[in-house]
């Protein structure tokens, strides 16, 4: 029997198909070649690379995000935010609840 040989797509390309090529920040559908993994909780604060923890992102929101967490970066960003909750699909529910948790306390804080 002969099998064909299915070569393994890496990472990155399984994280922007999942995401189909959309940034789930700005909700742009961009050119693999201008898009970034961003990981949602940063690996300097214990993220790490399994699909759970990384997302699709565009250069601009990447860098602007720099290395806070999701959480904190969408605080205060409800467009942002609404697009990360309706494309970040793929994410850990653990990270979504985060991102949602963290607007309830920040909502507190200013009430
Ligand atoms: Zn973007």
């Amino acid at each position: 029997m002969v099998r064909r040989r299915i070569p393994e797509r890496t990472l990155r390309e399984r994280i922007l198909d999942r995401d189909e090529y959309r940034c789930v920040y700005c909700a742009e559908i961009l050119p693999a070649d201008s898009l970034t993994l961003d990981h949602v909780q940063p690996k300097l604060r214990g993220g790490d690379r399994s699909p759970g923890n990384l997302v699709t992102a565009c250069r601009t929101c990447n860098a602007e995000k720099g290395s806070a967490p999701a959480w904190v970066y969408l605080s205060d960003r409800t467009e942002q935010r609404e697009n990360f909750l309706r494309y970040a699909r793929g994410v850990w529910p653990r990270h979504r609840r985060a991102i949602v948790e963290e607007v309830v306390k920040g909502s507190k804080r200013t009430a």
